[in-house]
């Protein structure tokens, strides 16, 4: 059962698991890397991408509405269940795998106490994820349709890798009120069957992936074929190393990039960033109607940051509160 003095946010969380033992060496420093970055980032500032190029935080066409609430520091992370179907080298989640349902850093036994969870951090937006939520159908859609009986509007997008997702379960995902899917195309060797299907129920149809340098040419046919299909928004990671991915990581030959800051339990691979911004100039210079933003990993400290600033502001009101009563 939550308890009011439960302030462990997903931040906090991720703190307390990830943070020590992160195995990847520091790559060696590149003066032709950091040249061509500035090449990258002269183009597509030349090329009109809108948002903080110092910051990393860009786009090419528009903000996707799931990211406003999480930008802003008021987004959290539902995790449905850890287990998955696939086994990508990247992925950040703790292993061995469990099966359960988390919410904010909040372990629930019933998918019913989220809306608390949500009210009482104030939060305004949630990424129901995993490992894959869709092997958990029930729970995915009674944790939907609990965060529905809020009094507020809260943004709802559901992260997959689509090896589940039936056509019968989108269309009670629609019912139940999700926004917008958000699939994992890397997961699936970028088979975008799943996308296709999805937009028969959704017109936010979304992918979202970490940039593998390796894999940039199969990245940017991808970006392509997106475009093809009128999917509004593709968003990037920088492929980033923590304790649960590292070692893998580190096996594909990437070095690290260094700390991003204070807030962020992970680190940037050192080729991640160039790889990101290259695909983003693709973009930009190529498609028609598809939005690419960039979500870097120093996008995601300025939101941790953010979000920290929250939690304490929260507990600071909590207090004043607590001593008005009392007095
Ligand atoms: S699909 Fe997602 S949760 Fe599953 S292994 Fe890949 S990154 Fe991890």
């Amino acid at each position: 059962m939550l308890k009011e003095e439960d302030d462990l946010s997903w931040y906090a969380r991720k703190a307390d698991t990830l943070r020590k033992g992160i195995a990847v060496e520091r790559a060696e420093d590149d003066a032709d890397r950091a040249e061509r970055v500035s090449s990258l980032l002269e183009a597509l500032r030349r090329g009109g991408i809108k948002g903080s190029l110092e910051r990393r935080t860009l786009y090419t066409r528009h903000l996707p509405p799931g990211c406003r609430g999480c930008l802003g520091g008021k987004g959290t992370n539902a995790f449905v269940t850890g287990l998955c179907t696939r086994d990508c080298f990247f992925c950040f989640n703790q292993k061995p795998r469990t099966d359960e349902l988390v919410v904010h850093g909040i372990r629930l036994a019933e998918p019913e106490g989220a809306p608390e969870v949500v009210r009482r951090y104030g939060l305004r937006s949630v990424g129901v994820s995993g490992g894959e939520p869709t092997m958990r159908p029930e729970r995915l859609l009674r944790l939907v349709r609990a965060l529905r009986t809020l009094p507020f509007r809260v943004r709802i997008d559901l992260y997959t890798n689509g090896d589940r997702l039936s056509d019968a379960l989108l269309s009670q995902l629609k019912d139940a009120g999700l926004d917008a899917l958000r699939f994992n195309l890397v997961a699936r060797e970028f088979d975008t069957e799943p996308v296709e299907r999805a937009l028969r129920y959704f017109d936010e149809t979304a992918v979202e992936v970490p940039v593998i340098p390796e894999q940039l040419a199969e990245m940017k046919d991808m970006v392509l074929r997106l475009d093809a299909l009128r999917v509004p928004f593709l968003n990037i990671h920088e492929l980033f190393a923590c304790r649960e991915n590292s070692a893998r990581v580190a096996e594909k030959g990437y070095g690290s990039g260094g700390g991003a800051g204070d807030a962020l339990l992970w680190e940037p691979v050192a080729a991640a960033d160039e790889a990101a911004l290259s695909l983003l100039l693709f973009a930009l210079e190529k498609t028609a109607r598809l939005s690419v933003y960039y979500c870097s990993c120093r996008t995601q400290q300025d939101i941790s940051s953010r979000g920290m600033q929250r939690r304490l502001r929260l507990a600071a009101d909590a207090r004043r509160r607590d001593s008005a009563t009392r007095s």
